[in-house]
């Protein structure tokens, strides 16, 4: 089927093209020679997660990483057979429910981890835990002195097993490397008293995207590439090889188009007045679709850079279409993507609206179906 195709009866989409996807993938794995955990929170950073992890597994890509336990939950749901792990906090509560269904969990605390061991026991079966080494960031996760005492004692837990040891980097993305050296000095510390002990998990992780691009030193037995599978850059300091590409394109139509006179209002709060007569375009999309209520929105028409005018609302927007006499009710309108020659980043819409890449993409809201190319 071809896109027009699958699109024709849509207002409002994202594209996200599978092929590519696989590319950027295996030029993932091919740099690190590792297992490439596909990182798949955040509903897949907006492509899709069930889409997204369901295509990386056929790929090859043996684990898939989320946040949350939910999200696990949703791919098992979509008959994902991959291994899973929830790489934020679980309530020991639903520790049951994750052994059941073979997700593996993050630990950072023992009364947590005593916790998890009852359920799995109650459960009748083995619970597959990741530690986490807080090596530097300052979030999730064991100082690195503690770490050794905190394995050892899970390996007293009967129904817990562990399977992994991990980390997180700071500022792996930027041309400072002290941080991100020091982390690595710290956390192998921890792998190597393991070592000694013979505890050392099957799984040591560390590097995600910033860390897979940057430091060979940091790919242990796995990466953990999020932005990067999607063909984004980790940060301008940071840059993807030419080979990894964007996957998603952010599309919506026109679906008004006419005269006003000088001196109409445009939108709520009146916040663009015409100083002249003008044609002027409504989009199908909103700041509920995640296109973000600031001024200064660009979109593409007819291959051409156009500005959105006014408040965006929650499902529309407005544009002028000043020189544009073929503009018509029904036209494609690029939000993100290219159309003709001119294109429009993740990049340059996240310095429109003062963020990173990640935070534009991650929002694009549910609602909009996500359109799989070359699946
Ligand atoms: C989000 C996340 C990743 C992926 O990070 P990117 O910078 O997008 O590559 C890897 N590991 C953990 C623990 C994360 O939370």
């Amino acid at each position: 089927m071809k896109t027009n195709e699958k699109t024709e009866t849509l207002t409002t989409w994202v594209e996200v093209d599978l092929a590519q996807l696989r590319k950027n993938l295996k030029a993932l794995e091919r740099m690190s020679k590792r297992p490439v955990m596909a990182v798949v929170k955040a509903n897949a950073y907006g492509h899709g997660l069930i889409e997204i992890a369901q295509a990386a597994y056929a790929a090859g890509m043996g684990w898939a990483g989320v946040a949350r336990l939910e999200e696990a939950l949703t791919l098992r749901r979509g008959c994902y057979n991959g291994k899973i792990l929830v790489l934020g906090y679980t309530p020991p509560e639903a520790a049951m429910l994750a052994t059941l269904e073979e997700v593996s969990l993050c630990v950072f605390d023992l009364a947590t981890a005593k916790a998890y061991d009852k359920q799995a026991r109650a459960a009748g079966k083995t619970l597959s835990v990741h530690v986490k080494i807080d090596s530097g960031m300052g979030r999730l996760g064991l100082l690195p002195e503690e770490g050794k005492a905190f394995v050892k004692h899970l390996s007293g837990l009967k129904n817990l097993q562990v399977e992994g040891l991990f980390t997180h980097f700071a500022r792996a993305d930027e041309p400072e490397l002290n941080t991100t050296g020091q982390q690595l000095e710290r956390f192998h510390a921890v792998v190597n008293e393991l070592e000694q002990i013979g505890l050392r998990p099957e799984w040591v992780h560390a590097a995600n995207s910033g860390g897979t691009l940057g430091f060979k030193e940091a790919y242990y037995d796995m990466v953990r590439p999020g932005i990067a599978m999607y063909g984004l850059n980790p940060s301008d300091k940071a840059l993807v090889p030419k080979s990894i590409k964007p996957i998603l394109s952010w599309k919506t139509r026109l679906v008004s188009v006419k005269d006003l006179p000088e001196g109409h209002g445009i939108g709520y709060g009146h916040r663009h007045v015409l100083e002249k007569p003008a044609k002027v375009g409504v989009l199908a999309v909103g700041y509920a679709d995640g296109f973000r209520r600031v001024s200064g929105n660009v979109v593409l028409i007819g291959g051409e850079r156009v500005a959105v005018v006014g408040s965006v609302c929650m499902d529309q927007c407005m544009v002028r279409l000043d020189d544009m006499p073929n503009a018509k009710i029904g036209d494609e309108v690029v939000l993100l993507g290219s159309q003709g020659r001119e294109a429009i980043t993740a990049d340059e819409i996240a310095v429109r609206w003062g963020t990173i890449n990640n935070d534009v993409v991650a929002t694009l809201a549910p609602r909009m179906p996500r359109v799989y190319l070359n699946g």
